[in-house]
């Protein structure tokens, strides 16, 4: 894994056109469980749970059982060595932009200033009849499911199974994905599409695909990536991160 992180780290410091795609896996050190692989959300609960199917036809459930428990793992979490290797890695000069599978708003939280949010973001939730906005943290959780003053079901500003993705979100990061040389790719799975697409089209147009997991993922399996960094993401950030600062 060290010379991995060397190898990293060396090729980052040649570029100042790097992009990174990241998942769940990342704030796993913050203490939110990823949806799927070991201590996954999915061992527990049925993954029909974040399904916009299911979220319309029975929302208190869909609270009660998955959003409720997200809301008091966000509000709880700060960045760790992972987010804040990113942001330093921003700070450097090195990565341009974050496009994040995640929507914990820890990449934000870290300092990172450029960060796509792909599934939407946890920090806001928006009333299904009139559309207002309100914060997550202001919530009357008194009855579940939360409503606004108009009467109308609060759903979560997130991107639930069976809905599309933001078209901003999706052209950008596909432009970044075919500009970038190096995409770092953190701790995703890579099996929810079309966010898993971004590294193959990174590395059809000839960038470097690095990847971070814990465990091999269709990317490393189909050479999509060039290497894998087997390891948890905030420790192989931050030994990316202080050899950078040796090198630099
Ligand atoms: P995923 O749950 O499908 O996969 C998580 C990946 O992270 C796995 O490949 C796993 O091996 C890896 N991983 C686990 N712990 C790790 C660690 N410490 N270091 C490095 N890698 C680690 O997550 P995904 O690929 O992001 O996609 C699923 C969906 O999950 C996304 O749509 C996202 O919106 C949603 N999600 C987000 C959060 C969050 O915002 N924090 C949490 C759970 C799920």
């Amino acid at each position: 894994m060290d010379d991995l992180i060397k190898r990293a780290a060396k090729e980052l410091s040649e570029t100042k056109n790097a992009v990174a795609l990241t998942g769940a896996g990342c704030s796993v050190e913050s203490g939110i469980p990823p949806f799927r692989g070991k201590g996954g959300v999915w061992e527990r609960i049925d993954p029909d749970y974040a399904s916009i199917e299911k979220f319309m036809s029975d929302p208190a459930d869909v609270w009660n059982v998955l959003i409720k428990e997200m809301k008091d793992l966000v509000d709880k979490s700060k960045p760790n060595e992972c987010h804040k290797g990113l942001a330093k890695l921003e700070e450097m000069g090195i990565l341009n932009t974050i496009i994040t599978q995640n929507v914990d708003g820890l990449h934000q939280m870290a300092g990172n200033k450029d960060v796509i949010e792909f599934h939407g973001s946890f920090a806001w939730q928006r009333c299904m009849d009139c559309s207002e906005k309100c914060e997550t943290g202001k919530v009357d959780m008194s009855e579940i499911p939360p409503r606004c003053k108009c009467g109308g079901i609060y759903r979560p500003e997130v991107i639930f199974f069976g809905e599309m993705i933001p078209p901003d979100a999706l052209f950008r990061s596909k432009q970044l994905a075919s500009q970038c040389d190096i995409m770092l790719v953190v701790g995703t799975s890579a099996v929810v599409h079309p966010a898993a697409m971004m590294p193959v089209i990174a590395k059809q147009k000839g960038a470097k695909v690095i990847e971070i997991n814990m465990e091999r993922t269709p990317l490393t399996d189909d050479h999509i990536s060039d290497y894998l960094i087997a390891g948890k993401a905030g420790e192989v950030m931050k030994g990316i991160i202080t050899e950078l600062e040796r090198l630099m």
